[in-house]
């Protein structure tokens, strides 16, 4: 029997359970495959919205919160573990970007530091860039950025350390639910019993409690698919972002490219037509990666929601179970507000954000 029950094992579901272990609750995850593997794994590490400019304002009190705490948790987890989740402050450069005057007030609004540079100056911050450099470009050197398969191991290590159970390979299939309380919830290993309930199961979120007549999240699930490259340390000092796409470099010299954005169900297999959108990105954007091997190609599915706004807060009919899914393109970057903010409600204490706009309940 624990306190909580989390149904999933990607960050949504790591940090709730690290946020609610911390208050001393007894905790379980369980996780249909293996923790954190899916699109927490699959994903890119940003630590800030594609273009913060363009988002509904809860998305962005969420992404502030976090990109603030970032730097503490990559630190205790390394202390803790080990394992260092490689928290960078690297930067973000937007090329020949169309509305300049937007991200400017943006910047003005929210006391970011942005830099501006016309045509080939960009130079400054990065060199080797290819063609189209013409245009503004907006280079803000504050966005971080984290090398999320190492948090995620972090994260699973420093659970265990605090005495959170971790049961993988199982699939919660059925929910026993007597008037307004669920008591049990059913998996393909054994049937598990809690004072409560968390769903954090990603883009399978809306599948999870299906029982007929109860609400349920909308959630769809939004295909990406990511290319990595061998490089060196230097070649790329910054994260570069063009029209939909991105670069990002690791501290070891690898550069990830990406990302497509595709409906296309549940099927996560990368595809010919993904590598070559990706590949030619990349080639463009940074030419000198026409020289560097190709070592992997993936694909995740993203948690897709309406505008983006993640459901957080107890389901609207049954008193013990609780949301913490729907990220879309974001889930990195907010997930440790997201997860605040969850225990906030939960323990009934005041959020540093309004939780209106993110309640089960209002959506
Ligand atoms: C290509 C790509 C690039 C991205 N880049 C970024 C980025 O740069 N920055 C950023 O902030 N975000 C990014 N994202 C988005 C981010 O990765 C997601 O929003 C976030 O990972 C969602 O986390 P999650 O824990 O909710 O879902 P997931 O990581 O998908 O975890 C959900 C877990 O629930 C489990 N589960 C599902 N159903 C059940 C069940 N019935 N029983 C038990 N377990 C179950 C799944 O197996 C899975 O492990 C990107 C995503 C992709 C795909």
């Amino acid at each position: 029997m624990s306190d909580f029950i989390i149904i999933g094992g990607g960050i949504s579901g790591l940090l709730i359970a690290r946020e609610l272990a911390s208050h001393g609750a007894a905790i379980t995850i369980l996780e249909q495959n293996r923790i954190g593997q899916e699109a927490s794994w699959a994903g890119g590490g940003i630590l800030s919205p594609l273009y913060p400019w363009r988002q509904p304002l809860p998305i962005n009190a969420l992404c502030h919160w976090s990109q603030q705490q970032y730097p503490l948790l990559s630190q205790q987890l390394q202390q803790n573990t080990n394992i260092d989740p490689e928290w960078t402050r690297c930067g973000m450069l937007w090329l020949s970007l169309p509305d300049l005057d937007d991200a400017l007030s943006w910047c003005r609004n929210t006391s970011t530091n942005a830099t501006i540079f016309s045509g080939e100056a960009v130079e400054e911050v990065q060199k080797g860039l290819g063609d189209g450099l013409s245009g503004t470009h907006l280079w803000l050197p504050d966005i971080a950025q984290i090398r999320n398969p190492r948090l995620l191991k972090a994260l699973k290590r420093d659970l265990r350390q605090r005495q959170v159970k971790l049961i993988e390979q199982s699939q919660v299939t059925e929910w026993v639910i007597t008037g307004n309380q669920a008591t049990d919830v059913k998996t393909t290993q054994q049937t598990f019993s809690a004072d409560n309930f968390i769903v954090t199961a990603g883009a399978w979120s809306s599948r999870v409690l299906s029982n007929d007549n109860l609400w349920q999240p909308v959630i769809h699930p939004v295909k990406g698919q990511m290319l990595l490259f061998k490089s060196e340390p230097g070649l790329l000092q910054t994260m570069v972002q063009c029209g939909e796409h991105y670069l990002i470099p690791r501290r070891d010299g690898r550069i990830l490219a990406g990302s497509t954005v595709e409906e296309s169900g549940f099927d996560k297999r990368p595809t010919t037509s993904g590598y070559r959108q990706l590949y030619q990105f990349a080639i463009r954007t940074l030419p000198a990666l026409k020289d560097c091997p190709v070592e992997l190609h993936w694909a995740g599915i993203r948690p897709g929601s309406p505008d983006g706004i993640p459901y957080i807060g107890a389901h609207p009919q049954i008193n013990n179970v609780f949301f913490n899914c729907g990220h879309f393109r974001n889930g990195v970057v907010m997930g440790p507000a997201a997860a605040r903010l969850l225990a906030d409600i939960i323990l009934q204490r005041p959020s540093f954000t309004n939780p209106e706009p993110f309640l089960p309940s209002n959506r």
